[in-house]
Protein backbone atom coordinates (compact mmCIF):
# COMPACT_ATOMS: atom_id res chain seq x y z
CA UNK A 1 0.00 0.00 0.00
CA UNK A 2 1.28 3.46 -0.65
CA UNK A 3 1.15 5.94 1.88
CA UNK A 4 0.34 10.27 1.00
CA UNK A 5 2.12 12.16 3.40
CA UNK A 6 1.09 15.97 3.31
CA UNK A 7 3.58 18.47 4.27
CA UNK A 8 3.87 22.02 4.73
CA UNK A 9 6.31 23.92 3.63
CA UNK A 10 5.96 27.64 5.23
CA UNK A 11 8.02 30.80 5.26
CA UNK A 12 8.61 34.65 5.39
CA UNK A 13 8.17 36.35 1.41
CA UNK A 14 11.43 35.21 -0.38
CA UNK A 15 13.33 32.85 1.56
CA UNK A 16 13.04 29.89 -1.47
CA UNK A 17 10.43 27.94 -0.93
CA UNK A 18 8.93 27.83 -4.13
CA UNK A 19 12.75 27.48 -5.67
CA UNK A 20 13.34 24.29 -2.95
CA UNK A 21 10.22 22.42 -3.90
CA UNK A 22 10.89 23.10 -7.69
CA UNK A 23 13.79 21.75 -7.53
CA UNK A 24 13.05 19.17 -5.55
CA UNK A 25 10.28 17.97 -8.10
CA UNK A 26 11.26 19.52 -11.74
CA UNK A 27 15.36 20.31 -11.43
CA UNK A 28 14.72 23.25 -12.08
CA UNK A 29 15.58 26.88 -10.91
CA UNK A 30 14.41 30.70 -11.45
CA UNK A 31 16.79 33.85 -10.36
CA UNK A 32 13.57 35.99 -11.11
CA UNK A 33 11.37 36.25 -8.42
CA UNK A 34 7.70 35.27 -8.63
CA UNK A 35 5.61 35.40 -5.55
CA UNK A 36 3.46 32.90 -4.63
CA UNK A 37 0.17 34.26 -4.12
CA UNK A 38 -1.73 31.65 -4.08
CA UNK A 39 -1.45 27.96 -2.28
CA UNK A 40 0.44 25.27 -4.34
CA UNK A 41 -0.22 21.55 -3.90
CA UNK A 42 2.88 19.32 -5.43
CA UNK A 43 2.20 15.98 -5.16
CA UNK A 44 5.25 14.38 -6.18
CA UNK A 45 6.20 9.81 -5.78
CA UNK A 46 8.98 9.30 -3.80
CA UNK A 47 11.09 6.04 -2.90
CA UNK A 48 12.59 6.25 0.57
CA UNK A 49 14.68 2.79 1.12
CA UNK A 50 12.61 1.01 -1.11
CA UNK A 51 9.05 2.61 0.13
CA UNK A 52 7.12 4.29 -2.07
CA UNK A 53 5.39 7.07 -0.84
CA UNK A 54 3.29 10.22 -2.52
CA UNK A 55 3.80 13.21 -1.23
CA UNK A 56 1.29 16.33 -0.90
CA UNK A 57 3.70 18.55 -0.59
CA UNK A 58 2.30 22.23 -0.01
CA UNK A 59 3.56 25.17 -1.04
CA UNK A 60 2.11 27.65 1.31
CA UNK A 61 2.11 31.64 0.53
CA UNK A 62 2.73 34.29 3.29
CA UNK A 63 -0.19 33.69 6.26
CA UNK A 64 0.32 35.68 8.99
CA UNK A 65 0.15 33.02 11.76
CA UNK A 66 -0.58 29.60 12.09
CA UNK A 67 -4.00 28.49 11.84
CA UNK A 68 -5.61 28.45 15.67
CA UNK A 69 -8.21 26.71 14.36
CA UNK A 70 -10.12 24.04 11.72
CA UNK A 71 -12.77 27.30 11.16
CA UNK A 72 -9.96 29.99 11.09
CA UNK A 73 -8.20 27.38 8.47
CA UNK A 74 -11.23 27.07 6.54
CA UNK A 75 -12.12 30.38 6.28
CA UNK A 76 -8.54 31.42 4.27
CA UNK A 77 -8.10 29.49 1.37
CA UNK A 78 -3.78 30.16 1.57
CA UNK A 79 -3.42 28.02 4.60
CA UNK A 80 -5.80 25.12 3.47
CA UNK A 81 -4.90 21.47 5.03
CA UNK A 82 -1.85 23.08 6.73
CA UNK A 83 -3.58 21.73 10.31
CA UNK A 84 -3.32 18.73 9.66
CA UNK A 85 0.05 18.15 7.79
CA UNK A 86 1.59 15.32 8.58
CA UNK A 87 4.49 17.16 8.53
CA UNK A 88 6.26 20.68 8.38
CA UNK A 89 9.52 22.37 6.33
CA UNK A 90 9.70 25.82 7.73
CA UNK A 91 12.26 27.65 5.44
CA UNK A 92 14.14 30.84 6.41
CA UNK A 93 17.05 32.31 4.29
CA UNK A 94 20.48 32.13 6.05
CA UNK A 95 21.28 35.89 5.58
CA UNK A 96 17.86 37.28 6.47
CA UNK A 97 17.20 37.47 10.26
CA UNK A 98 13.35 38.52 10.45
CA UNK A 99 13.01 35.29 8.32
CA UNK A 100 14.47 33.30 11.15
CA UNK A 101 12.12 34.95 13.96
CA UNK A 102 8.99 34.45 11.62
CA UNK A 103 9.85 30.79 11.36
CA UNK A 104 10.30 30.55 15.14
CA UNK A 105 7.20 32.25 15.45
CA UNK A 106 5.28 29.70 13.23
CA UNK A 107 7.16 26.39 15.25
CA UNK A 108 5.80 27.55 18.29
CA UNK A 109 1.86 28.26 17.27
CA UNK A 110 2.52 24.61 15.65
CA UNK A 111 3.20 23.19 18.67
CA UNK A 112 0.73 25.44 20.48
CA UNK A 113 -2.35 24.66 18.22
CA UNK A 114 -2.32 21.28 17.32
CA UNK A 115 -3.64 19.04 20.08
CA UNK A 116 -2.16 16.37 22.16
CA UNK A 117 0.58 13.76 20.75
CA UNK A 118 -0.38 15.50 16.94
CA UNK A 119 1.69 18.35 18.42
CA UNK A 120 4.80 16.06 18.06
CA UNK A 121 4.59 16.36 14.66
CA UNK A 122 8.17 16.06 12.43
CA UNK A 123 9.38 19.89 11.87
CA UNK A 124 12.49 20.45 9.43
CA UNK A 125 13.87 23.39 9.70
CA UNK A 126 15.82 24.90 6.50
CA UNK A 127 18.20 27.56 6.27
CA UNK A 128 18.30 28.10 2.25
CA UNK A 129 20.55 30.77 0.63
CA UNK A 130 23.29 28.59 1.54
CA UNK A 131 26.02 30.06 -1.47
CA UNK A 132 25.22 33.40 0.18
CA UNK A 133 26.74 31.84 3.75
CA UNK A 134 29.21 35.08 4.00
CA UNK A 135 26.48 37.16 4.17
CA UNK A 136 24.85 34.54 7.18
CA UNK A 137 23.51 36.59 10.47
CA UNK A 138 24.42 33.59 12.79
CA UNK A 139 27.23 30.37 12.69
CA UNK A 140 25.48 27.37 11.51
CA UNK A 141 26.59 25.48 14.54
CA UNK A 142 24.90 28.15 17.01
CA UNK A 143 20.99 27.83 14.54
CA UNK A 144 21.91 24.46 14.61
CA UNK A 145 22.09 23.57 18.58
CA UNK A 146 19.23 25.93 18.81
CA UNK A 147 17.16 24.23 16.70
CA UNK A 148 17.80 20.53 17.60
CA UNK A 149 18.29 20.72 20.94
CA UNK A 150 16.09 23.72 22.01
CA UNK A 151 12.91 23.25 19.56
CA UNK A 152 13.54 19.55 18.86
CA UNK A 153 13.42 20.01 15.37
CA UNK A 154 15.57 18.56 12.43
CA UNK A 155 17.49 21.60 10.53
CA UNK A 156 19.25 21.35 7.01
CA UNK A 157 21.38 24.11 4.99
CA UNK A 158 20.81 23.96 1.28
CA UNK A 159 20.94 26.14 -1.41
CA UNK A 160 18.01 25.82 -4.08
CA UNK A 161 20.05 27.94 -6.61
CA UNK A 162 22.76 25.09 -6.58
CA UNK A 163 20.54 22.02 -5.96
CA UNK A 164 22.88 21.21 -2.90
CA UNK A 165 20.91 19.31 -0.43
CA UNK A 166 17.73 19.80 -1.77
CA UNK A 167 17.07 16.02 -1.69
CA UNK A 168 18.59 15.52 1.21
CA UNK A 169 16.15 17.63 3.09
CA UNK A 170 13.22 15.91 2.11
CA UNK A 171 14.71 12.66 3.06
CA UNK A 172 15.72 13.90 6.21
CA UNK A 173 11.90 14.87 6.99
CA UNK A 174 10.83 11.67 5.92
CA UNK A 175 12.98 9.58 7.80
CA UNK A 176 12.00 11.65 10.63
CA UNK A 177 8.23 10.88 9.80
CA UNK A 178 8.74 7.62 9.35
CA UNK A 179 10.98 6.58 12.89
CA UNK A 180 7.83 8.38 14.34
CA UNK A 181 5.62 6.16 12.75
CA UNK A 182 3.41 8.69 10.58
CA UNK A 183 2.92 5.79 8.34
CA UNK A 184 -0.07 3.64 9.67
CA UNK A 185 0.85 0.41 7.87
CA UNK A 186 4.40 -0.05 8.79
CA UNK A 187 5.78 -2.95 10.13
CA UNK A 188 9.14 -2.67 12.78
CA UNK A 189 10.91 -4.51 10.07
CA UNK A 190 10.03 -1.83 7.28
CA UNK A 191 10.83 0.23 9.98
CA UNK A 192 14.21 -0.42 10.57
CA UNK A 193 14.97 -1.37 7.05
CA UNK A 194 14.11 1.92 6.34
CA UNK A 195 16.37 3.39 9.11
CA UNK A 196 19.08 1.62 8.14
CA UNK A 197 19.39 2.01 4.47
CA UNK A 198 19.81 5.57 3.33
CA UNK A 199 18.35 6.44 -0.32
CA UNK A 200 15.85 8.43 -1.94
CA UNK A 201 14.26 8.87 -5.58
CA UNK A 202 12.29 11.21 -6.78
CA UNK A 203 9.96 9.40 -9.21
P1 LIG B 1 9.35 32.04 -1.80
O1 LIG B 1 8.65 33.35 -1.75
O2 LIG B 1 9.76 31.60 -0.43
O3 LIG B 1 8.59 30.98 -2.53
O4 LIG B 1 10.72 32.28 -2.57
P2 LIG B 1 11.10 31.91 -4.09
O5 LIG B 1 11.35 30.46 -4.22
O6 LIG B 1 10.12 32.51 -5.02
O7 LIG B 1 12.52 32.63 -4.21
C1 LIG B 1 12.67 34.03 -3.93
C2 LIG B 1 13.93 34.55 -4.60
O8 LIG B 1 15.08 33.97 -4.01
C3 LIG B 1 14.01 34.23 -6.10
O9 LIG B 1 14.53 35.35 -6.78
C4 LIG B 1 14.98 33.06 -6.17
O10 LIG B 1 15.68 33.06 -7.39
C5 LIG B 1 15.89 33.33 -4.97
N1 LIG B 1 16.45 32.11 -4.38
C6 LIG B 1 15.76 31.02 -3.99
N2 LIG B 1 16.60 30.09 -3.49
C7 LIG B 1 17.85 30.62 -3.55
C8 LIG B 1 19.15 30.12 -3.18
O11 LIG B 1 19.33 29.03 -2.69
N3 LIG B 1 20.20 30.99 -3.40
C9 LIG B 1 20.05 32.22 -3.95
N4 LIG B 1 21.14 32.95 -4.12
N5 LIG B 1 18.84 32.69 -4.31
C10 LIG B 1 17.76 31.90 -4.13
MG1 LIG C 1 6.77 31.02 -3.37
Amino acid sequence: MVETLSIAVIGAPGVGKTSIIRQFIYNDFSEAYTPTRSRYVYRPSVILNGNMYELKVLDVPPISSFPASASQEWLDLRCRGVRNANAYILVYDICCVESFEYVKMIRQQIVENREGSSSEVPILVVGNKRDLQRQRFMPRRAVSVLVKKTWKCGYVECSAKFNWHVVLLFKELLGIAVARGMRQNHTSTRLQGALQRNRCTVM
